[in-house]
């Protein structure tokens, strides 16, 4: 038998019916080029402090190479309970409320696997992080958008999801601060959306990555933090963002025992456990680390102020926002579409920002830049923009 060409019928029928993600696609052609100001990866442009680095070399130095227990070293789980009981006020016991996970990634997978049936309806906020709804259908689910827009700071306003709720949703999947938008939710908000949850007895997903990067004095709020929510939230939150600790791939999820037990099983079988280097490297992030984060959040501001202004006076309105590390600048000012603008700004101006529509339809008209990168580099982009615009309106 001589080896088959076409693989479409070994690859499973939903895989196949999915699309690749638009930000990979558009990274290839970026990967092809040289000397191009890139705005478009979601990643910290430091390198993770020096501390945690150093509690990973350590763990290798002492030998500790070896599988851990399947919900994660015990002694970090305590940390994420202190840290998240310090931080956000919501409590969580260390030993059966608390699953560590190979990045939020996993722990996203891993709830969705736990409580999605076949047909199950799960709403969730557009647009959006692109994992969202490919997450949704590999697992049998039905991806239910709400669009959230600039008027709004991008906000989820309680009026536009309740419309949403069927007999069939089993949850809402909510993430604030946002990507790519670094839409927020007030306090207010977020009451408002809770109150809904209560009263169509759906479980939330909050995925709380951005929770350390917020800006004008913002503090985040924990869902599980308000009444009665702790109950029906499987909270998810990790290293990546907060402590630039992307590469670790080290995350954590937390939710009342049930959850966690049936997350646990799928975990236990697909993965069994978070690296162990990484898992030492958390627990010193977590407790320690909150100088350090505050630095870098502090950086991140400054280079959102400038951002901001200059997109603005470029002609591309751009709202403010107050959380996460991304601007969603409109770019209909210049009657192109996002892919329309970006390929061109790419090819013309060799700078790389991410297309509005790989974020879903509502994120068509508007590009995401992530301003984690140096005030230098955002200076000349910010220029070559300037300039691309320019030409544009004198087309
Ligand atoms: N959730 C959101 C909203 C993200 O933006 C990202 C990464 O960009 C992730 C989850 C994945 O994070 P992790 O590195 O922890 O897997």
């Amino acid at each position: 038998m001589n080896p088959p060409e076409d693989f479409s019928r070994f690859i499973a029928d939903h895989v196949s019916a999915i699309p690749k993600s638009g930000i990979r696609d558009f990274f290839e052609v970026v990967q092809s080029m040289t000397d191009v100001i890139s705005l478009g990866i979601g990643e910290p442009d430091y390198v993770t402090p020096w501390r945690i680095r150093e509690a990973a070399i350590f763990a290798l130095e002492k030998g500790k190479t070896g599988y851990t227990s399947n919900l994660g070293l015990p002694r970090l789980r305590e940390s994420i309970a202190s840290y998240l009981s310090r931080r956000y006020h919501v409590g969580y016991d260390p030993k059966r409320e608390v699953l560590v996970t190979v990045g939020v990634s996993e722990a996203l997978d891993l709830a969705l696997r736990a409580i999605v049936n076949p047909g199950d309806e799960i709403i969730y906020h557009e647009p959006s992080y692109v994992s969202y709804s490919p997450s949704i259908v590999l697992v049998g689910g039905k991806p239910v958008s709400v669009s959230t827009r600039a008027e709004n700071g991008f906000s989820l306003l309680a009026t536009d999801l309740e419309p949403k709720i069927t007999p069939r949703t089993k949850a809402l999947l909510l993430s604030f601060p946002t990507n790519p938008t670094g839409g927020v939710l007030s306090f207010e908000e977020l009451r408002s959306i809770a109150a809904v949850c209560r009263q169509h007895d759906i479980m939330v997903l909050a995925d709380e990555i951005y929770s350390e990067l917020t800006y004008d004095g913002v503090q985040h709020v924990s869902l599980a933090s308000l009444p009665g929510m702790r109950e029906r939230t499987i909270l998810l939150n990790g290293c990546s963002k907060s402590f630039a600790m992307t590469g670790f791939r080290l995350g954590y999820a937390c939710a009342p025992a049930p959850v966690i037990e049936a997350m646990m099983k799928v975990h236990q079988y697909a993965i069994m456990c978070a690296s162990i280097m990484s898992q030492e490297a958390a627990i010193e992030a977590l407790d320690h680390c909150a100088r350090e984060v505050e630095e870098m959040r502090n950086d991140y501001q400054r280079r959102r102020n400038f951002v901001v202004s200059r997109l603005n006076e470029i002609g591309l309105p751009c709202h403010s926002p107050k959380g996460a590390f991304y601007v969603f600048p409109d770019i209909r000012p210049t009657k192109r579409t996002s892919l329309e603008f970006c390929l061109g700004l790419l090819k013309e101006m060799k700078v790389a920002v991410v297309p509005g529509s790989a974020f879903g339809e509502s994120g068509e008209g508007f590009a995401r830049c992530c301003f984690a990168t140096s005030l230098v580099k955002l200076q000349e982009a910010m220029n070559r923009i300037e300039t691309y615009v320019k030409k544009l309106g004198a087309e």
